[in-house]
C-alpha cells in the first residue's frame, strides 16, 4: 500500500484560519495589530519568494507585515542599527531577518542583537535555551511545524526512534531537541555529514527527518518499511522543488509521508504567525500589567 501523504499545505491552512481568527479577538480586545517586521538583505531569488510568501501569510491571517529592504552591499552596523531600532519599536511584535544573509555580514551577531521576545523564529541562544529546557518562549518555526503534523497525523512518538539527518541550529539541533522532550519521548539520533553508515541508522528509524539540503539524498533503501517519513529539504534542481527524500521510491516503503513541495515548508510559514500572534499577545499581557 502506498504511504498516506501528510498534506502540510491543508493543515497549514487550518493553523493560519485558528490565527486569523485569534488574531481579530486580540484586536477587538485590546486593539493592538500583531505586527511582522521582515529584514531582506540584497535580492537572493529564494530569499524574495520566501519573504513574499511570509508577508501574504501574514496579510490573508490580519497581522501588519513590514519588509524592511536593504541593499546587498549593506553594512554590519547599518542592519544592527535597524535591529535594535526594530527592537525599540513597541508596534512591532516579531522581527525576521532572512537568511542567508550576504557573506561579508556577520549572521550569528545579527540574529543575538534581536530582542529576544520578539524573536519569533526562535533562533536566539536564550529561546533555544528555554525551548531545550522543556520551557519555551517560541518554537522554531520549522521544527514546530514537524511537531503539529506528527501530532495531527497520530503518529506515535513515546518509545519510537527518531532518525535526524542534519545538525543545523535553525531545522537539525532544535528538530531532535523537541523530539526528546517529555511527553513527546522518542529516542533520538542525530545524523550528519561525518556519520558513518547513515543508511543503517536511517534504517532503524521508525520516524526519519531528513533536513540535508542534498536532493533526495534519502533512497528507499535507507527508510524502514512502515516509517514515517519527514521531507524537511527544499532544493531547486531544474526550476522544479525537490526535497532531500527520493519521494516516489519512498512512498513504497514508508507508512506516510511529507510531500514537496506541500508538506513542511507551509507549515514553517504558519508556525511563524503563531508565533507573532503570541508575542502580541504577551506584549499585550506585559502592557495591561504595568
Ligand atoms: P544546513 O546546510 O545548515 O545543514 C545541512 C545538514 O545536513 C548539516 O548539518 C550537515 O551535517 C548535514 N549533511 C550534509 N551532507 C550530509 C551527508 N552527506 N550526510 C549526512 N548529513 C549531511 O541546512 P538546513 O538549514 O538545516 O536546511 C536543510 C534543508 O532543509 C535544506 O534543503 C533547506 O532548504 C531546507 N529547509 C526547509 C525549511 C522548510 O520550511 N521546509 C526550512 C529550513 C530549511
Amino acid at each position: 500500500m502506498p504511504a498516506q501523504i501528510i498534506d502540510g499545505k491543508t493543515l497549514a491552512e487550518t493553523v493560519r484560519n485558528q490565527v486569523a481568527v485569534e488574531t481579530r479577538q486580540l484586536i477587538y480586545d485590546t486593539g493592538i495589530v500583531p505586527h511582522l517586521a521582515a529584514v531582506l538583505v540584497g535580492s537572493d531569488p529564494a530569499s524574495e519568494v520566501y519573504v513574499r510568501n511570509k508577508e501574504r501569510a501574514c496579510q490573508k491571517a490580519g497581522l501588519k507585515s513590514t519588509l524592511h529592504r536593504l541593499d546587498a552591499a549593506t553594512t554590519q552596523a547599518d542592519l544592527l542599527a535597524l535591529i535594535t531600532t526594530l527592537n525599540c519599536d513597541m508596534k512591532i511584535h516579531g522581527i525576521l531577518v532572512q537568511l542567508p544573509l550576504p557573506m561579508h555580514l556577520d549572521a550569528t551577531q545579527i540574529l543575538d542583537a534581536i530582542l529576544p521576545t520578539k524573536d519569533v523564529d526562535a533562533f536566539h541562544p536564550e529561546n533555544t535555551g528555554l525551548m531545550l529546557q522543556g520551557r519555551p518562549r517560541f518554537l522554531p518555526c520549522t521544527p514546530a511545524g514537524v511537531m503539529k503534523m506528527l501530532e495531527v497525523s497520530q503518529v506515535p512518538t513515546a518509545g519510537k526512534h527518531a532518525v535526524v539527518i542534519g545538525r543545523s541550529d535553525i531545522v537539525g539541533k532544535p528538530m531532535a531537541a523537541l523530539l526528546v522532550q517529555k511527553g513527546v519521548d522518542a529516542t533520538v539520533t542525530i545524523c550528519h555529514s561525518r556519520t558513518a553508515d547513515i543508511g543503517a541508522i536511517c534504517r532503524t528509524a521508525d520516524i526519519l527527518i531528513a533536513a540535508v539540503g542534498i536532493p533526495e539524498f534519502v533512497k528507499s533503501d535507507m527508510i524502514k518499511p512502515g516509517a514515517v517519513v519527514i521531507d524537511v529539504g527544499i532544493n531547486r534542481v531544474n526550476e522544479r522543488l525537490v526535497g532531500d527524500v527520493d519521494f516516489n521510491a519512498a512512498m513504497t516503503v514508508a507508512s506516510a509521508i511529507t510531500p514537496v513541495p506541500g508538506g513542511v515548508g507551509p507549515m514553517t510559514i504558519a508556525m511563524l504567525l503563531q508565533n507573532t500572534l503570541k508575542s502580541a499577545r504577551q506584549s499585550a499581557g506585559r502592557t495591561s500589567s504595568t
